[in-house]
């Protein structure tokens, strides 16, 4: 840990946190009140660049003026009317999602979770009454390091020790192969097998890039096993990896798309799964549902998040600067990084566990104004809103650069 100044009104509201609120995050100690495009502000004024966007979340920027128009128009409409009516922003949303994903139907939830819960209860109706599985009896092939989630239902498939040690009994009907590994996924496979559900690039994993081809073959194995092919894109859609979808980096077709995170535009959680009436056409009223899926408000947000990463052309914007970021950093020394990877604008720098924790170096980049947050202890992953000017990723070169010179060792033996 470096020695963390915080002032005293910062430390108000972190003690407030702490007392009343569960631990079940490590959070930086940066009390932040204010938010705009890249930029965000501390309690104190101090301003940071945001490279971790809420893990994603924030593509389009905080507080984009055209998301705060549309909540100030919405807001003063209606904004939850329940799936019992319609309402009129639903339908325009669909069909704007669809148009986009090119499947016929998206069915919407609220957060990243219960969509992927979505996506597996899909997956096993299809297996039921189109693959003719026996009841009950559907499986689901997953992969290794994989993260969708945290239901009782998801950590069941994790395999990470803390996200599912305490929580059990665990939920069956799920087995898991090692990522990047189409063989082993082939190998799997039994005629009970009705989805293979994958994150094109795993995030929270470390930011793992399958070797080029893996995404094909996984599109190929599910089409001749007649298992369906489902891609989680929460992290990596819209945007995010300098294409509209990371599958698109490869001739990859999901049956199911599951969406989240920026679907919301930083305003307004919402998510979906996106795919074809052959699939999503097999649930029926009262099959699935939420109180808050669909309501006005997130799909007149959506629709807006949505037009803002086509009209500003948000996922060139995330390859150009992506290939700009790691060009910018690939002379960091390597004694202290191993290795810099990702695609667009979702990179993680992993260091070598001698030259110190992600944690350590995370401070050290929130102290010269970069707040980036390390997933697991060596990896810290860079995921700035897509709108990020480009004097700003010149300056987050310029500090990480600094920052990455030397050892956690030579940067404690200097103060
Ligand atoms: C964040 C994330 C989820 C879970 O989304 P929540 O909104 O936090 O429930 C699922 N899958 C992936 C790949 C994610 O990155």
């Amino acid at each position: 840990m470096t020695n963390q100044n915080v002032s005293e009104i910062s430390k108000k509201y972190i003690d407030m946190a702490d007392k009343f609120g569960a631990h079940n995050y490590h959070p930086l100690k940066v009390v932040i009140t204010k938010g705009s495009g890249e930029w965000v502000w501390d309690i104190d004024g101090k301003k940071y660049l945001d490279m971790l966007s809420a893990y994603s979340a924030v593509n389009q920027g905080h507080c984009h003026p055209r998301m705060q128009q549309t909540l100030m128009e919405q807001a003063q409409k209606v904004t939850l009317t329940s799936r019992a009516f319609h309402n009129d922003q639903m339908g325009p949303w669909l069909k704007q999602l669809t148009l986009l994903c090119k499947k016929d139907k998206a069915l919407p939830m609220n957060t990243g979770a219960e969509a992927v819960e979505t996506a597996i209860k899909v997956a096993r109706k299809w297996g039921y009454l189109v693959k003719k599985v026996p009841r009950h009896q559907a499986e689901i092939i997953v992969c290794d390091h994989n993260f969708h989630g945290r239901t009782t239902t998801i950590v069941s498939f994790s395999s990470e020790p803390q996200y599912k040690d305490d929580f059990g009994p665990y939920c069956g009907g799920f087995r898991s192969v090692p990522y990047g590994d189409a063989a082993a996924l082939e190998k799997a496979i039994t005629p009970n097998t009705v989805g293979f559900l994958f994150e094109p690039i795993q995030g929270e994993a470390g930011i793992i890039i399958p070797a080029q081809g893996y995404l094909e073959k996984v599109s190929q194995i599910c089409k001749k096993h007649n298992v369906l092919c489902i891609a989680d894109e929460i992290q990596t859609g819209l945007g995010r990896t300098g294409k509209l979808f990371a599958h698109l980096y490869e001739n990859c077709e999901p049956d199911l798309i599951i969406l989240g995170k920026a679907l919301g535009g930083a305003y307004y959680p919402i998510s979906a799964v996106v795919g074809n009436d052959d699939i999503l056409g097999l649930l029926k009223p009262g099959d699935h549902g939420s109180t808050f899926g669909g309501n006005s408000m997130a799909c007149a947000l959506s629709q807006t998040a949505l037009s803002i990463i086509e009209d500003e052309k948000l996922a060139d914007r995330a390859f150009k600067l992506g290939n700009q970021f790691r060009e910018g950093l690939a002379h960091l020394p390597k004694k202290v990084v191993k290795e810099i990877r990702g695609k667009g604008l979702l990179n993680g720098i992993e260091i070598h566990p001698e030259a110190g924790k992600g944690r350590f170096y995370s401070e050290l980049l929130q102290e010269r104004g970069i707040l980036a947050k390390e997933t697991h202890d060596y990896t810290i992953r860079f995921a700035p809103p897509l709108v990020m000017k480009d004097e700003s990723m010149r300056f987050a070169i310029d500090t990480i650069s600094e920052v990455f010179a030397k050892t956690q060792a030579e940067w404690l033996q200097k103060s």
